[in-house]
């Protein structure tokens, strides 16, 4: 068996078309199934690299909705396109450009539904911005540990259809880890209702698991039971100058020993990349002049503020008079705590500003990352001369954003056509060299889908293609998206 998958027929005729839109407008109301004016909040992606024409998007209201949505799209033969914030980064939440796809929006289920302090556990509504699930949870004195630069916008539901990652992961986990349930509607409009809140339940197969990270190929999202954890006491965050990549593991390595489950974050960023923030965002405050690459740790810690000083001024001491860091600073203050975060989440908003690069996702083991950036920096350094690397990320779980702007001065979005294939094979070539993955945290969607059969296991695509073919017959979620 192939890795490929039944493609759905393409809906049906204009006038199927027009049928399906009344009876979705009959569903669920004509002000919840737009079709005219501007769509690009739905049909244009946030690197502006995807634009796509929708039949229409639909904004159901509730479970029950969702599922009606699924049964009229499936009697007419329309494909469907799950949207939550609509911040992913591999084209997979905006239709394509044939006009006959709907997209569904779970904008408007954005309920936390409960929250059980006692089971450390919350349930929320697939299209609740994470942000707003952070700050309920808060509000209880919990922590929902999953945190990342979009989640003033990112839903719930899309987190978890693309196991998205973050700043915590080296603690508290990705997406998947967090999840204790879900609750689903399937191609064929039933609704799973697997919402437990159980640390252990071994009944057959972990369903779960299955929509988790399948990016809304095999079912929507409607809610889902995610893990909290108690508020630590204090968050402290500090920056560290390091000379190399090798400083950079040598000092995660005595962090781990020193503060250890304490350690919450440990984000890795090359001068290149705060470069670009200092030019497209030159009033943001500087935590301590450049180097060529620096650090950003944070430690939550159980017992207190000054509990959390001493050990990062012990942690830094050592590390400075060992030579690991030639420089550190510990924030004084929560704004100087948000202050470092915001420097570090701005990569990605003055990359944007910067204009087109290609972008990637990638793992590959901790201690392997300082030979894999030297290797593939050379390589590419020595194909397109003047290139600019664009290095950060999550080092403390493997994870880079390797990203390859054009040489200052050339046209950027001529750069990515004429060299984005090939630079996308030296890379990914080398991540396999490595023992890595060509997607760390983002997924496959539109950007890696051809791609995905030169680095994943033949037997695991056919695995793959046969769940999609028992999940969702007719091809109609989310098409032509991960698996072709
Ligand atoms: P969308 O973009 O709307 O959708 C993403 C995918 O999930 C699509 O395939 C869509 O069809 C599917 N989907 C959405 N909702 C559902 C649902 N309810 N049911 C089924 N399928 C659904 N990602 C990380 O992992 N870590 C990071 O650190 C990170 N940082 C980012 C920083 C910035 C500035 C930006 C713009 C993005 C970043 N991302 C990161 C990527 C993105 O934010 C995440 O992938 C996020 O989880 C997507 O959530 P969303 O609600 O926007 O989903």
């Amino acid at each position: 068996m192939s890795g490929e998958v039944a493609t759905p027929a393409g809906g049906a005729d204009a006038a199927g078309r027009a049928a399906l839109l009344e009876a979705l407008r009959a569903a669920l109301g004509d002000a919840q199934v737009l079709c005219d004016g501007d769509l690009s909040a739905w049909e244009l992606d946030w690197r502006r690299r995807w634009r796509g024409k929708a039949l229409a998007v639909v904004r159901p209201a509730d479970t029950a909705q969702v599922a009606e949505v699924l049964r009229l799209c499936r009697r007419h033969g329309a494909s469907i396109v799950p949207q939550g914030g609509n911040t992913g980064l591999v084209g997979g939440s905006t239709p394509d450009d044939s006009g006959t796809q709907v997209v569904l929006s779970l904008a408007r289920m954005n309920r936390v539904r409960a929250i059980d302090p006692a089971n450390l556990t919350m349930t929320v509504e697939a299209g609740c911005v994470l942000q707003a699930a952070q700050e309920a949870a808060q509000a209880q004195g919990l922590l929902l540990p999953l945190s990342l630069a979009a989640e003033g916008s990112c839903t719930v539901g899309g987190n978890l259809a693309t196991n998205a990652g973050g700043t915590q992961v080296l603690r508290y986990g990705s997406a998947r880890d967090l999840c204790l349930g879900l609750e689903v509607v399937t191609a064929d409009g039933e609704v799973w209702d697997g919402l437990a809140g159980l640390r252990k339940d071994n009944t057959g197969y972990d369903l779960r698991h299955l929509f988790i990270g399948s990016e809304g190929t095999l079912g929507v999202i409607t809610a889902a039971t995610l893990k909290l954890q108690p508020q630590p006491a204090a968050i402290t965050t500090a920056w560290a100058a390091v000379p190399d990549l090798d400083a950079a593991v040598a000092l995660l390595q005595r962090a781990q020993a020193r503060l250890g489950a304490g350690l919450t974050g440990f984000e890795v960023m090359n001068d290149a990349s705060l470069a670009l923030v200092r030019r497209h965002f030159p009033a943001l405050p500087k935590p301590l002049p450049p180097s060529p690459w620096a650090v950003l740790l944070e430690q939550s810690d159980t017992e207190g503020e000054s509990h959390a000083r001493t050990l990062f001024e012990d942690l830094l001491g050592a590390a400075l008079e060992d030579g690991v860091i030639s420089d550190a600073a510990v924030a004084e203050n929560l704004e100087q705590s948000r202050a470092m975060w915001h420097l570090r989440e701005s990569i990605p908003l003055a990359q944007a500003e910067e204009g087109p690069n290609v972008k990637h996702d990638i793992s590959v083991p901790v201690s392997r990352i300082p030979a894999f950036v030297a290797a593939t920096d050379a390589a590419l350094s020595a194909a397109y001369p003047g290139v600019c690397l664009i290095d950060f990320g999550h080092l403390g779980d493997g994870n880079l954003h390797y990203n390859v702007q054009a040489p200052a001065g050339a046209d950027g979005a001529a750069f990515l056509r004429e060299h984005e294939k090939a630079i996308n094979r030296q890379v990914y070539d080398a991540v396999r060299a490595h023992g890595g993955s060509i997607s760390a945290e983002h997924g496959i969607g539109l950007l890696k889908r051809d791609v995905l059969p030169d680095y994943k296991s033949p037997v695991a695509l056919a695995l793959m293609a046969r769940i999609k073919q028992a999940l969702d017959p007719q091809g109609l979620l989310n098409p032509g998206r991960v698996l072709r």
